[in-house]
């Protein structure tokens, strides 16, 4: 969707912001930019947009080269959201989402009934936040406007310049969260600039780590640029922790659980404390008659010949948790397993820290580039 073929920009005064950079964005992809500041990747995602003019090299939008596209109408296409989001503080929020549509000289009730649904969208209730101005918002209200302003028109295209860089780090997470659910549904192309590696890590399908002068590094799934950084450069932006990152970019597999020790809830104490022996472990899992999980059976509920007493089940995740999800429950609970749920709760098997290890020395090898 967004080509670079040897893009380079250099100044007048002859400093070369980006020297060689070729770099393909597939359709629908989130496409993560990072690298340290004055790298070069505002001044590359600006050239997407012709807001800088390249001074070599090719770029493409959808097969169109940019340089020979009206800028107006190319950026009509192509959504933007910036750090200090640039809204007009002497109009409304409404007025200010439905910016592109005004220009695009929409009737006023379709500009309007759209900013509204946007605002919506990002999770502002109009009814609360179009009429007002944007001094009266807070700074994570602000960048949601932002978002919202930059989808107005529906471009397939979205160029994101540390949108989350100046709101505090959990308003940060939550932002990006939203974000993520948004483009979830939405599917746009995203090239989304940040000098975070985790806001890269976590919001990229594909991370673009960039040293001085928009020299690529690596150009990877965040499981491969953590768990196999091409260089030591891209081994230093990571950083120590990078296997506690990898961990939380990595979905569980199911491929990965582990069989536990099962007993059906009619089942007798004797039943349980035979087939937690032969699995080597003090304890079962109990699940009803459609593999649902209904708890577990400890080692001193094993013996005697009582009935099977079945204590809830906390550690427990359901399939699209990642690594490091299945490792904090297990931490919280201080369990030696952790239950594998899909959506109806059935049991699709446990992980177990040997598990959680080896799942996540596979994960490099899995997570091909796209
Ligand atoms: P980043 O967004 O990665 O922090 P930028 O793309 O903004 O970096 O800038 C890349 C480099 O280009 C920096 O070293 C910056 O100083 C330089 N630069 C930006 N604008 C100009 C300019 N007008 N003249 C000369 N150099 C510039
Ligand atoms: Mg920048």
């Amino acid at each position: 969707m967004i080509v670079l073929e040897h893009v380079g920009k250099q100044y007048p005064d002859g400093s070369v912001a980006v020297g060689d950079l070729s770099l393909t964005i597939p359709r629908g992809a989130l496409v993560a930019l990072v690298g340290p500041s004055g790298c070069g990747k505002s001044t590359t995602l600006k050239m997407v947009n012709r807001l800088i003019e390249p001074t070599s090299g090719r770029i493409l939008v959808d097969g169109e080269d940019v340089l020979k596209a009206d800028p107006v109408e190319l950026r009509r296409g192509i959504g933007y959201v910036i750090q200090q989001v640039g809204l007009f503080p002497h109009q409304t929020i409404r007025e200010n989402v439905a910016t592109v549509p005004t220009l695009l000289r929409w009737n006023r009730s379709r500009a309007r009934a759209r900013a509204d649904e946007l605002l919506d969208l990002v999770g502002l209730d109009p009814s609360t936040y179009a009429d007002r101005y944007p001094h009266q918002l807070s700074g994570g209200q602000r960048q949601r406007v932002g978002v919202a302003r930059a989808l107005a028109a529906d471009p397939p295209v979205l160029l994101m310049d540390e949108p989350f860089g100046a709101v505090d780090p959990i308003v940060r997470e939550r932002l990006q969260d939203e974000f993520l659910r948004l483009q979830h549904d939405l599917g746009k192309t995203v090239m989304f600039v940040t000098h975070d590696i985790d806001e890269a890590v976590r919001l990229g399908d594909r991370v673009a780590v960039l040293a001085g002068g928009g020299d690529l590094r690596q150009y990877d799934s965040p499981a491969a640029v953590l768990g196999k950084p091409a260089d030591d450069f891209v081994a230093e932006c990571v950083g120590a922790d990078r296997g506690l990152r990898r961990l939380a970019v990595t979905p569980i597999d199911v491929a990965d659980l582990e069989d536990a020790p099962l007993v059906r809830e009619d089942a007798t104490v004797a039943d349980a404390r035979r087939v937690a022996e032969e699995a080597g472990v003090s304890s079962a899992l109990v699940v009803d008659d459609a593999e649902r999980l209904v708890g577990w059976a400890p080692s001193d509920h094993l013996e005697g010949s009582s009935d099977l007493r079945v204590r809830p089940m906390k550690a427990s995740v359901h399939r699209s948790a990642t690594l490091k999800d299945a490792w904090s429950v297990m931490l919280r609970y201080d369990a030696g397993w952790v239950a594998v749920l899909d959506d109806d709760r059935r049991l699709l098997g446990v992980l177990t820290p040997d598990s959680l290890h080896a799942a996540l020395r596979r994960s490099v090898r899995v997570t091909e580039p796209v």
